[in-house]
């Protein structure tokens, strides 16, 4: 399932960390991993004015080809079949990493995030977040200052028992046979809702003979799940991404961005 994976890096410290993670990759069966380096154009187009466009390209290329084979040496390491993509993409990284990873038919896309505050990534715009928002393929987003070592450990899973999250079970279950995962089940309630109870048991069953425990809550969506997140110590958050239902996803963005966005803990998101 996780066979091939893609790797975004922008060379930064804390991102070259998640390489950390790499030999738990292997053992949910990656084999492969393709090494993505972006050179972005969002930053010159402002710029532009007295800078020959492909001379810069060429100088970036220059500088991050070196990078990327030492990166990819460190991945080899490993023990996992690395491979960069060369010619280093130029363009919009957000757009740039989606289609190195459809072109290279990976399963997965692996980046980190800043975790900037909310004002700066307005202004700038979040890789991660553009990335995940708009990715058919599931991604996994560690923020660079997580204090997790392991990731699938315990799993917290966020179902609004709802079509979307239930397509992430399959992805949970396959973890969780590969390497005995703990999960923690989590829903909540909105405000004027009732508990589904029905459609509760449904998943419960389906996660029957897992380590799994179910924990109910009622509030705001994303602000429950980060709490338990927390204090259950869950090592990732899984959820399920979806185009924004109400009008006030709309306005204020999902449950998804929001968890994103706050979570300390690595995020996997999936659409499909
Ligand atoms: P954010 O803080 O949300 O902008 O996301 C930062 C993450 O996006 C990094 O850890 C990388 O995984 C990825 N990223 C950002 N810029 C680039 C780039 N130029 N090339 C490849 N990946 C990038």
């Amino acid at each position: 399932m996780f066979e091939r994976i893609l790797f975004a890096t922008d060379f930064s410290e804390p991102n070259l960390k998640i390489l950390d993670f790499l030999p738990e990759f292997k053992e949910i069966g990656t084999e492969e991993v393709v090494v993505v380096r972006v050179i972005n154009l969002n930053r010159v187009v402002g710029v532009a004015g007295g800078i020959n466009i492909d001379e810069y390209i060429e100088e970036c290329r220059r500088e991050a080809e070196s990078k990327l084979t030492e990166i990819v040496g460190r991945i080899e390491c490993l023990g996992l079949k690395a491979k960069p993509i060369i010619p280093i993409p130029a363009g919009d990284p957000v757009n740039e990493i989606i289609k190195a990873a459809k072109e290279n038919d990976a399963k997965l896309i692996l980046m980190g995030s800043r975790g900037r505050g909310i004002i700066k990534e307005i202004l700038l715009g979040s890789v991660s977040e553009g990335v995940a928002r708009k990715s058919d393929i599931p991604v996994m987003v560690i923020k660079h200052k997580t204090e997790v070592k392991r990731l699938f450990g315990r799993i917290l899973y966020a179902h609004d028992l709802k079509e979307h999250s239930e397509r992430v079970m399959k992805y949970v279950k396959f973890i969780a046979d590969k390497i005995g995962s703990e999960i923690v089940l989590v829903h909540v309630v909105e405000k004027g809702e009732k508990l589904a109870e029905e459609k509760l048991r449904i998943v419960e069953d389906e996660l029957s003979g897992y380590k799994f425990k179910t924990i109910v809550r009622h509030g705001t969506p994303h602000k429950e799940i980060l709490k338990v997140c927390n204090e259950e110590s869950a090592t990732s958050v899984f959820i399920g991404g979806g185009v924004p239902e109400t009008v006030t996803e709309k306005l204020l963005g999902s449950t998804a961005d929001a968890i994103l966005r706050y979570s300390k803990v690595p995020v996997f998101i999936a659409k499909s």
